[in-house]
């Protein structure tokens, strides 16, 4: 019993509030990319997972979508001054949270009890895991270049043309403790509404993950990233069209084929619903934009009622 969710960051984030709000939290899994996990000062950041912690913890800052709620950024500050790189933008509080994290990590716990750990401490009851404790990184290929993760997203403000990813480490990942019994025994799976190729396929590149996944015999309901053809945050679309793969509900859907069950799409993209039918997956079509608490505790609702 229960319900597991696929997320990424800050689209994923949005939702999860509506659904933890609409599903016993106890009865829910959450399942979280590591792959723009990065080390900055020797400390170990998890920027999707400390996302979703930070919103289910009610600290998130919703201005910047990132980071705690009226943080202040001394540390940082001072790292400049002393002559240290500060491109990825950490607030004292978060900076904290890494300090914690980094610290657990040394002392031999693995990603998964830290993630636990922490989301206790902080008053989050759902259960948030990431995918594998194992190493895996999203890299991004330009061209002949290869980019780490968050030199591409954050440092060079996804600038670059985008045409390969892999995941460093996926064939040997092993999802984490919970991620494959959490499945397993799950009425419902859901894909939140994160970037499909830089937030979800990490997850799926774990091959039990996605074993699991195929042989799952109940919903799996995705939400659309892409509203009328647009990310409403992020490069999803120009990223999705870089490698081949059409920036529209349609194209998600067509980027999920073989797990989808389910698709929630926005009623602007109802002109795709007959060709993401025809992929054999039933569509509802709502208004997606989450602006406000009661928007994702709606949008939670159909995601829960469809099937
Ligand atoms: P990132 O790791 O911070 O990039 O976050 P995600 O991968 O979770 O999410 C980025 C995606 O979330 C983008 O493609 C956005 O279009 C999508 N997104 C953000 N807010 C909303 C929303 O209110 N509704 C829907 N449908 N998608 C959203």
């Amino acid at each position: 019993m229960g319900v597991v969710a696929l997320a990424g960051g800050v689209g994923a984030a949005k939702l999860l509030r509506g659904l933890v709000r609409v599903v016993p939290p106890d009865e829910l899994t959450i399942i979280g990319n590591v792959g723009d996990d990065v080390e900055i000062y020797g400390l170990h950041i998890s920027p999707d997972l400390d996302i979703i912690m930070y919103t289910l913890a009610g600290i998130v800052d919703e201005w910047r979508g990132w980071g705690v709620t009226g943080d202040t950024f001394n540390c940082l500050e001072t790292l400049a001054k002393l002559g240290f790189e500060t491109w990825f933008k950490i607030g004292d509080r978060d900076m904290a949270v890494h300090i914690a994290r980094t610290k657990m990590l040394r002392d031999g716990l693995r990603l998964s009890q830290v993630t636990s750990h922490l989301c206790r401490m902080l008053g989050v009851k759902a259960r948030l895991i990431p995918a594998t404790d194992d190493l895996l990184r999203t890299k991004i290929q330009s061209g002949d270049r290869t980019l780490d993760f968050q030199d591409y997203f954050v440092k060079r403000r996804t600038a670059d043309n985008v045409t390969g990813v892999f995941f460093e480490g996926a064939d040997k990942a092993e999802a984490a403790p919970g991620v494959l019994e959490a499945i397993r025994s799950a009425d419902r799976v859901i894909i939140c509404p994160s970037n499909p190729v830089l937030s979800i396929w990490p997850i799926l590149s774990i091959q039990s993950i996605r074993r699991e996944l195929e042989a799952f015999k109940r919903p799996i309901v995705g939400v659309s990233p892409i509203v009328g053809g647009k990310a409403l945050k992020g490069p999803a679309d120009r990223v999705m069209a870089s490698l081949g793969f059409e920036a529209s509900a349609y194209g998600v859907a067509k980027f999920y084929h073989g797990l989808l069950t389910h698709f929630v799409i926005d009623s602007v993209d109802w002109e795709c619903k007959e060709r993401i039918e025809e992929l054999g997956v039933r569509v509802t079509a709502t208004n997606t934009l989450m602006k406000s608490l009661e928007d994702s505790v709606r949008l939670a609702k159909t995601v829960m009622e469809a099937a």
